[in-house]
């Protein structure tokens, strides 16, 4: 630790670093900060950490006892391309004032789930590739008092019959839910999605591709590489804070809220995954279903078991079940399939190696909590190798038909993935054992998770009358 944190002042004198931002991740997911002069940085400040209030933050302790401790995470150091004075971005991780790592700290939980699974002995590294999709709108309207009953979004490429402002409207506008993928000048997003993909390599994240999604209101897609789970988390919240920021140097709102719009996709956050024991990819095996090996299988049996409860962390948001409804390429369906884009897992085929062989779970959106969410979805998977949970065996598929062609007795088979935020929120009440294995899920927070999610977004959301209940009921 000396050693590395010998090397964080190297890089502050190397760069000309002014300012260094320690930052932690709360439980909901955002990101906060507290930023020390460079110049009273020194290796025993980066080893022991720095105190704060924890009381201030979502999901962390009350007001008795607030006092906690941010210690950077000392691999983690890039430079932030946003802030005026040249500054050092750090990522910490969260600790008790006696020194001991803080049990509702996200990433201790996703560190923990990594140790957990090379604990059983079944694998030793778990890959996660997550593809998160995200909206970029000209205008952003909302009210946001205490009454919060109305919205508005605005987008460029979205709008045929008037000029923006006072110019001319130039047509080369995306036509209904057709925005994958036409060149420019129908795309005008391609230069913004170059400028947050020059950023996110210059902050050490390897992008492997970007492109225009399918909505019709501006929505793009910018795809890096999988990696281990905890380092994975942190390039997820990376990517969010360059993508947000990147898109408010341009003048526009970038926002992975599920859905935004009615009537248009909605964006999600793909999550691909697979497990390799030293260099061997335990995944596939050639000739299986979608060359998938019997732990993999296994590994799906466990996600969509424990599919309902999963979504309380991958689906975290009253807002993410309004993405999961028919008809926009998103996940209704609890089942497997190699090519069907409505089921909930996904095994990719075109161009897949031994080493590429995952599989795709469709469910997760950009509201989830990445630490959280990955090391739920991974506990599922490894309570379904440990049990042999076989998904063919508990009617989880797989379904190559269009099930929508399905006739009524086969569909009447399927399970739908949950219809509400509150529905997984039961489910994993009645559901989470398989969270607590190996300590990586502790009650205390899956109860802290429940009740902050219940009090300070479900509840709030249902008691405020909702735009649409003027149209059904104003003249009633
Ligand atoms: N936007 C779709 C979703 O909500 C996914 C489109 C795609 O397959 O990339 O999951
Ligand atoms: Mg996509
Ligand atoms: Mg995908």
């Amino acid at each position: 630790a000396l050693e590395a944190a010998q090397k964080i002042l190297e890089l502050i004198q190397e760069k000309g670093i002014e300012m260094v931002d320690f930052r932690i991740v709360d439980v909901p997911g955002r990101q906060h900060h507290i930023t020390v002069p460079a110049c009273e940085v020194d290796v025993d400040q980066l080893v022991r950490g720095i105190a704060f209030d924890g009381s201030s933050i979502q999901g962390f302790r009350g007001i008795e006892e607030s006092d906690m401790v941010m210690r950077p995470v000392l691999t983690s150091a890039y430079v932030d391309p946003f802030m005026e004075a040249p500054t050092l971005g750090l990522n910490c991780t969260v600790y008790e004032p006696n020194g001991t790592r803080y049990e509702r700290d996200p990433r201790y939980i996703a560190e923990k789930a990594e140790q957990y699974l090379a604990a059983t002995g079944i694998a030793d590294k778990a890959f996660f590739g997550p593809e998160l999709e995200f909206f970029l709108f000209d205008d952003v309207r909302f009210d946001s008092s205490a009454n919060g009953a109305f919205y508005a979004v605005d987008s460029e490429e979205a709008v045929w019959n008037t000029g923006k402002g006072d110019g001319p409207n130039l047509a080369y506008k995306v036509k209904n839910k057709s925005g994958y993928f036409p060149l420019p000048p129908t795309d005008t997003q391609q230069d913004i999605r170059t400028a947050m993909v020059k950023e996110l390599m210059a902050a050490g994240i390897r992008v492997e591709r970007h492109h225009h999604e399918v909505a019709t209101a501006g929505q793009a897609e910018i795809n890096f590489r999988f990696d281990t789970l905890t380092k994975t988390a942190d390039h997820t919240m990376l990517y969010k804070y360059i993508v947000r920021n990147v898109a408010r140097r341009y003048g526009k709102v970038a926002t992975f809220m599920p859905k935004p719009i009615f009537g248009d996709n909605g964006s999600g956050m793909h999550v691909h995954q697979s497990l390799f024991k030293g260099d061997t990819p335990i995944f596939y095996e050639e000739g299986g279903y979608g060359n998938l090996s019997e732990t993999a299988l296994y590994y799906i049996g466990g996600i969509l078991k424990h599919a309902p409860a999963v979504l309380a962390f991958s689906n975290p948001s009253t807002n993410s079940y309004k993405r999961l409804v028919p008809g926009y390429e998103a996940p209704v369906n609890l089942v497997f399939s190699k090519g069907n884009r409505s089921a909930a897992i996904r095994v990719p085929v075109a161009a897949v190696t031994p080493k590429s062989c995952r599989i795709e779970f469709r469910t997760p959106d950009g509201t989830s909590n990445p630490y959280l969410a990955f090391a739920a979805m991974l506990m599922a998977g490894i309570d379904g190798i440990r049990n042999r949970i076989d998904p063919r065996e508990h009617g989880f598929g797989p379904v190559d038909k269009n099930i929508y062609e399905l006739d009524a007795a086969e569909k009447a088979l399927i399970q739908s993935v949950p219809g509400s935020f509150e529905e997984s929120l039961q489910a994993l009440e009645a559901d989470h054992e398989f969270l607590l294995e190996g300590g990586v899920f502790t009650p205390d927070f899956i109860r802290a998770w429940i009740d902050l999610k219940r009090s300070s977004e479900i509840a709030p959301v249902n008691v405020r009358p909702h735009p649409y209940e003027f149209h059904l009921y104003l003249d009633l």
